[in-house]
């Protein structure tokens, strides 16, 4: 929930200009060639984050060919939730997960652990349709309580805390901007309060912003526990979930065949593509998003003199108004985590470990500095970095593709997927009982998302965007 005019223009920055290079014909024949010429490589490095201290030991793979009525394709909170959905709305199907690596070794255990209401992008500019906007809140505060109530129904403890999220304005101008957009929220019934500085300073302790803008509903979880919540919910619902499982090759078909890189193969009339940013390692929804990093940093936890310097006493999770967004949270042992600010793009949708990590962290500490000078020498205990499937607006879609139309996808999340991934898993699973109408007031629904061209002009519209977003770190 925030100033959209200042995010989504984070976005269009990222690979924007992009689009207007690869329009020349030269650049559309290159554009065009460039996927045959530059192949992906799958890549599933190992996840090392905090988060994933708490994910249990893998399933084993399979060791024989594979059948099923349905396949999901990722372990990640859209795969597992999912194949939940699916279980929920046909209770007889065959559900079968297929996890590269681990369950959560993507950015479902690696992100900034914000449950966060709405959805960041078009649909929820505050000029846009108040109705609409007022269902889609209502729709991920729902999400919100479905997934505490599975919480109970598993005995997983996610660590879901609901109070609240707050984003905070990085500067006077944003400052500036804030009332009227918690104005024009609260007109469409969204209880959006606007904040000022020193509202902000009491809640997080910290005076680094000039405002904010609170909403109640949003909260935090620990986000390798809400992969154990969706895993064991899938599990008990009766989907079979198998790890160390990596699909190498689709073959499609009315039954679409897989190749799994043991050797094996698994076969099914339905595929859900739950992949993320790796997606177009398969070959798919590559003109849809581009893998962005993004790091983050985590501290030991902080003793009882800490947490009082600190002063954050409300513990909500924050993130600010700059396009190279900072987020920033206290988990329920005490623990400072702080991400973002430094993103990269490697060349052709490269998922390897990024060469300067180590400036994302020395910004982290930076930042940390600034905003909590009493706990800035506090070590931290972890570090890691994550990939953010980005969207040119932001915003995600949820469909059906392939030559036969039953490859199903959800994908565009753009760094705000902790809640909504399970909404469009919910979609796929009535999308896969055919019961797409009861979605269709959705805007994601079959959603086209703006193209995004080939290499190299995705790498240039990135390098230029990130060189233009990052004078604000
Ligand atoms: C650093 C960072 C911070 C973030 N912070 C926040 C935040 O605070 N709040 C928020 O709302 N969102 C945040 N996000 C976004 C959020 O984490 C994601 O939108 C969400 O986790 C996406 O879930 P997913 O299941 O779609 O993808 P993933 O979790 O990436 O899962 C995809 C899975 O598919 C598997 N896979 C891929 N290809 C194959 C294959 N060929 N065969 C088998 N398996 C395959 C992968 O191994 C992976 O486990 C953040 C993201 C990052 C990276």
């Amino acid at each position: 929930m925030g100033d959209r005019s200042l995010r989504l223009s984070r976005r269009n920055l990222l690979i924007g200009g992009a689009s207007a290079i690869a329009a020349g014909s030269t650049a559309a024949v290159v554009n065009a060639v460039a996927p045959f010429v530059l192949p992906e490589t799958p890549r599933f490095d190992v996840n090392h984050s905090y988060w994933s201290l708490a994910l249990p030991p893998p399933n084993p793979p399979p060791t024989h060919d594979l059948r099923a009525d349905v396949i999901v394709i990722g372990g990640g909170f859209t795969g597992l939730s999912a194949a939940y959905y699916v279980r929920q709305a046909l209770p007889k199907a065959e559900v079968v997960v297929l996890e590269a690596a681990r369950c959560g070794n993507g950015a479902s255990a690696r992100n900034g652990a914000m449950l966060l209401t709405s959805t960041e992008d078009t649909y929820l500019e505050p000029d846009g349709d108040p109705l609409l906007r007022r269902r889609l809140y209502a729709l991920t505060c729902d999400n919100i309580d479905r997934i505490r109530a599975l919480s109970v129904a598993t005995g997983v403890d996610c660590e879901l805390d609901q109070r609240g999220a707050v984003q905070v304005a990085y500067d006077e101008a944003d400052a500036q901007r804030m009332p009227a957009t918690a104005a024009r929220l609260r007109a469409a019934g969204l209880p959006i309060e606007p904040w000022t500085a020193t509202e902000v300073a009491r809640a997080l302790g910290t005076h680094a912003y000039r405002a904010g803008l609170y909403d109640p509903n949003s909260g935090q979880v620990h986000p390798g526990k809400m992969v154990v919540l969706w895993k064991q919910a899938a599990e008990r619902a009766g989907a079979r979930i198998y790890e160390h499982a990596a699909v190498t090759a689709v073959q499609e078909g009315p039954r679409i065949r897989l190749a799994l890189a043991g050797g094996t193969t698994a076969s099914a009339p339905i595929v859900i593509l739950a992949t993320n940013a790796y997606s177009s390692k398969l070959g798919y929804l590559r003109s849809a998003v581009a893998p962005i990093v993004n790091h983050v940093a985590i501290t030991r936890p902080l003793t009882a003199e800490e947490l009082a310097a600190a002063g954050w006493i409300r513990r909500i999770p924050f993130n600010d108004s700059r396009t190279n967004v900072v987020y920033a949270g206290l988990t329920r042992d005490h623990r400072l985590h702080i991400g973002g600010g430094i993103e990269q793009y490697e060349f052709n949708d490269g998922l390897s470990r990024p060469d300067d990590h180590g400036r994302g962290v020395a910004f982290l500490r930076r930042e940390l500095t600034r905003l909590y000078p009493a706990v800035a020498a506090v070590p931290f205990e972890r570090t890691w970095y994550g990939f953010v499937d980005m969207s040119l607006d932001g915003s995600s879609s949820v469909g059906r593709t392939g030559h036969h139309g039953n490859l199903l996808y959800a994908i565009g999340f753009s760094g705000q997927g902790v809640n909504w991934t399970s909404v469009l898993g919910r979609v796929l699973g009535d999308v896969t009982a055919e019961r797409d109408s009861q979605w269709a007031w959705l805007p994601y629904l079959a959603r086209r998302l703006p193209y995004i061209p080939n290499e190299p002009f995705r790498w240039l519209g990135a390098e230029g965007g990130i060189r233009v977003i990052s004078t604000r770190t």
